[in-house]
């Protein structure tokens, strides 16, 4: 029997994980999630000896049952092959009493490729299968990372087309340029006079809007979404928390059975609902820690059970991460409501309403292997300066707020588990924080100068991605206003 997902605001609007991957949203302001929860079927003990493509095999066709087994392994073998690095996919490295799970081995170096190396073929098989006839317009928000991700994905898959939305002074300099010099015929990129907040929820009204679906409709052309709010973002991100076991079992560090904790820092929330939803398929995770940096909305969130967004947005040196509207938090909201469709449409719309809602204290009990931290950015810094001194091993400023959030909150009480510290994104990509934060000389040279003095004192090679956008050339130089975005789709689709 096919696992089926409905909309965590009505639970009648049922899909097929296909169909689920191809709509990206459910159309109802709702996100689709499994209708329950599948278990693992292989012993515990045998993960130690699965490759990363195995484990992706054993827990994606839990989740997409629709697929069949020649589909799924032929969109995993074509998906994590020689685009990563490194032929673990996602290595653990140990500094100290950490582990380091390395997600940043793909073509744009942060851990969105983990999914968006999948999705396209994920997609394009869904939409086989659908007899789907348009093509498929993928609208995406960025807070810098999706980007890029969902454009190297997507660039020249035939039947598709990628916009990304991202917020013109919000991103790193790298992330801005590998989005800028994009090639694909099919690819448009728009910067907006916003921040991601304001690109994601413009999205989001563009796919509410049902005059424009009907339109696009006519032209050829249906929307689907390359956000973590697609559950074909999901699940791929279930795999590598399996994975992680795997290792830390073949390692000796753990017997089968016993827990590890995890660390995670986020945005969106689909990172570390990925680890809960690994959890919930019977991997032994004992506590989930959720990190923030100064938009602690989330950290604030698990400490009181009252979710505010009314309050300022600050720019930090984690970019990815700077999101005041966790989209993917409306799924354990949901889960933690016991699966109440209407009490979790009635807390979204108070969200929309007044910027704020609050859970009950049964609900918040649901949600208790949950803990928030968070980390400001002077502690930020330090973390980077401290595990490179220690270990000589060089964080991202993503990374090391998880991190330092780890140390400064957690160690002391977690001796005996091992923590896994999700390792979201090569320090290349935020070379210029990263290097201020070892040492303020540094402040003074260019972004590229930077790159080179980082790979002296890290000693890993420069990954492909950023010796690609050296010197390649701008294609895309819109930006608009933040109301302008249903012109700039409409622009793009019309000018052929
Ligand atoms: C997207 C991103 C995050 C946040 O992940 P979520 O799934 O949105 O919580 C953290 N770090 C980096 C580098 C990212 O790109």
């Amino acid at each position: 029997m096919n696992l089926m997902y409905n909309s965590t605001r009505n639970v009648d609007n049922r899909v097929t994980a296909s169909q689920a991957i191809l709509k990206g949203l459910a159309g109802d302001g709702g996100l689709f999630v499994p209708e329950r929860f599948p278990e693992l079927d292989i012993p515990l003990e045998s993960l130690s000896g699965l490759s990363y493509q195995e484990t992706a095999y054993a827990v994606m066709k839990l989740f997409l049952s629709d697929y069949t087994e020649q589909e799924l392994k032929d969109c995993i073998s074509r998906a994590y092959d020689d685009k990563f690095d490194n032929r673990e996919i996602a290595p653990l490295h140990r500094a100290g009493d950490a582990w380091y799970l390395e997600l940043f081995h793909g073509a744009t170096i942060a851990f969105k490729d983990m999914a968006l190396s999948i999705l396209p073929y994920l997609m394009t098989t869904a939409a086989r299968k659908n007899h789907e006839t348009h093509d498929i317009v993928i609208l995406t928000a960025t807070s810098g990372d999706t980007g890029k991700a969902a454009l190297a994905g997507f660039a020249d898959v035939p039947g598709t087309k990628i916009i990304v939305f991202y917020p013109k002074d919000g991103v790193s300099a790298v992330q801005e340029k590998q989005m800028v010099t994009q090639k694909g015929d099919n690819t448009c990129e728009i910067g907006i006079r916003g921040n991601f907040d304001d690109a994601q929820t413009g999205v989001k009204r563009l796919f509410s809007d049902r005059a424009l679906e009907e339109e696009l409709l006519r032209d050829g052309f249906c929307f689907s979404s390359a956000n973590s709010i697609n559950i074909g973002r999901l699940v791929p991100q279930i795999v590598y928390y399996v994975y992680s076991y795997g290792h830390l079992l073949s390692e000796g560090v753990i017997a089968a059975g016993e827990p590890m904790n995890v660390v995670v820092p986020t945005g969106n929330f689909g990172n570390i609902l990925a680890a809960f939803y690994a959890k919930k398929i019977g991997l032994p995770i004992g506590k989930l820690i959720c990190a923030s940096n100064e938009n602690k909305v989330l950290y604030d969130f698990f400490q009181t059970g009252v979710y505010d967004r009314n309050r300022e947005f600050v720019l930090t040196s984690s970019p990815s991460m700077d999101i005041l509207i966790s989209s993917n938090l409306e799924r354990l909201i949901y889960h933690a409501a016991g699966g109440d469709a209407s009490r979790n449409a009635s807390l979204m719309r108070e969200l929309l309403l007044t910027g704020r809602y609050s859970v009950t204290a049964e609900m918040k009990a649901a949600i208790k292997d949950f803990s928030g931290g968070y980390a400001t950015e002077e502690q930020t810094f330090a973390e980077i300066r401290r595990v490179y001194e220690q270990y000589d091993y060089v964080l991202d400023t993503h990374t090391a707020v998880a991190s330092s959030v780890y140390h400064t909150g957690f160690a002391q009480d977690c001796k005996n588990t091992p923590a896994v510290i999700a390792s979201t994104a090569s320090p290349y990509k935020f070379a210029r924080s990263v290097m201020a934060a070892i040492d303020e000389k540094y402040s003074v040279m260019d972004d590229f100068a930077l790159i080179d003095e980082l790979h002296r004192l890290a000693g890993t090679p420069v990954p492909r991605a950023i010796e690609e956008i050296r010197n390649a050339p701008v294609l895309h130089d819109t930006v608009i206003e933040k109301d302008e975005m249903e012109m700039a789709v409409r622009h793009f689709l019309r000018k052929e």
